[in-house]
């Protein structure tokens, strides 16, 4: 059977030439980065060749990017890395985030409050967006650090990144921005962004799971989240992951020479299947990536199916049913799927309970087809039909 993936925002597959740069070092070139002798010493080269090429890709300097396990653990250091510093220091450790952010900053938002930080989680707009004037308005003299996604990995939109740097540098405040959803899909420079801390994941851009890489601007003091040995300048004990980074810098420099071109494809696909929606669905929905209204990244729809009558649409079942047709996508963010709760990003948009349940994400890639989407429209509405009764 045909099977057609558009789940891209939950990973994506590994690229050929990614795999090709990494298996040498999976095989004759194994030494561990500490040791002295030769095969060790050959690894401490392609460690820090990747990491200058990572580096190179975000206009940061080699010494500022820390290698971690992915996004998840990127976003931890970041927020517990920045705080816990500022608290040694006896400087102020309060942090301002928002209600739509992804789970691997809000859980440590969260043990910040329950360690009695100041943390302060902004509620989004309708669109599930937090602007520069509110992040402004929310900074006091305790705010130490903003955290805020580029775009959302469930309904992807774009939070204003550089309007918000410039609200934290006139506050004289830090900012860390979850990128994981858009490096390698957009140019993120850094310095042009005005960031001070940057989180992204090999596994979102044709690169190997688990790892990622945090850029930390020189000058930021940052306390180890993973201690052991003195990895990392002592950021991020444990064993390199030489393989894992090759990969890492081989799919992030490949993703980013390809962007100018892909973007464009991306956005195609995204417009086809939002216009697709409206022949497609038999039944009242609500487009919760409002791509004539906001920036949004250009891989991502959320669609969700209110109540129409008697029958709310099940999600979960509704993915189910799509799966058996082939077509695989995810109810807001993998993460979370499999949990019965509905997503918190739905339920920040102020969408109900019985909606945000029956929400689905359409995500594409490098190898997504139009073709693809109109065979997902075509098994959308037969599925919809099948559920709903063509209400
Ligand atoms: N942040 C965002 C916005 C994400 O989409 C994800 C993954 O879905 C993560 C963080 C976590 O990244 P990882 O899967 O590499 O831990």
């Amino acid at each position: 059977m045909r099977r057609v993936y558009l789940d891209h925002a939950a990973t994506t597959p590994l690229a050929p030439e990614v795999l090709e740069e990494m298996t040498p070092y999976l095989t004759e070139h194994y030494g561990n980065a500490s040791s002295v002798h030769q095969l060790g010493r050959e690894a401490r080269v392609t460690l820090e060749e990747a990491r200058e090429r990572v580096a190179d890709c975000l206009g940061a300097a080699s010494s500022e990017i820390v290698f971690t396990s992915g996004g998840t653990e990127a976003d931890n250091l970041a927020i517990k890395g920045v705080i816990a510093a500022r608290a040694e220091a006896g400087a102020s450790t309060g942090l301002v985030t928002s209600a739509a952010e992804h789970e691997a900053v809000l859980r440590p938002a969260e043990r910040l409050a329950e360690q009695g930080h100041p943390v302060n989680i902004l509620e989004p707009d309708a669109h599930g967006i937090v602007t520069p004037q509110q992040v402004d308005a929310a900074i006091d003299d305790q705010t130490a650090l903003v955290s805020l996604m580029h775009a959302n990995n469930e309904i992807g939109v774009c939070t204003d990144i550089s309007g918000v740097a410039e609200v934290c540098d006139a506050n004289d405040v830090l900012l860390h921005c979850d990128a994981v959803q858009t490096a390698g899909l957009f140019d993120l420079d850094v310095d042009a962004l005005g960031v001070d801390l940057l989180s992204l994941s090999g596994h979102k851009f044709y690169g190997p799971k688990g790892v990622g890489a945090l850029f930390v601007r020189g000058g930021v003091d940052l306390g180890p989240l993973v201690e052991g040995g003195s990895q990392e300048r002592e950021r991020r004990g444990g064993t390199e992951n030489v393989p894992g980074v090759v990969g890492l810098a081989a799919a992030l420099e490949q993703a980013l020479d390809a962007a100018e071109e892909r973007r464009p494809q991306l956005v195609r696909l995204q417009r086809r299947l939002v216009d697709g929606l409206e022949d497609a669905v038999p039944c009242d929905y609500r487009l919760n990536t409002p791509v004539d209204q906001v920036d949004t990244a250009p891989h991502v729809v959320n669609v969700a199916f209110p109540p129409n009558g008697e029958e709310p649409v099940d999600g979960e079942m509704l993915i189910l049913n799509l799966d058996m047709e082939g077509v695989l996508v995810s109810a807001g963010s993998a993460c979370t799927s499999g949990a019965l709760e509905p997503s918190h990003v739905l339920k920040a948009l102020g969408l109900d309970r019985e909606t945000a349940s029956a929400a689905v994400r359409f995500s594409f890639g490098t190898q997504t087809t139009a073709d693809d989407i109109d065979y997902a429209l075509d098994k959308l509405h037969t599925t919809l039909d099948r559920m709903v009764g063509g209400l």
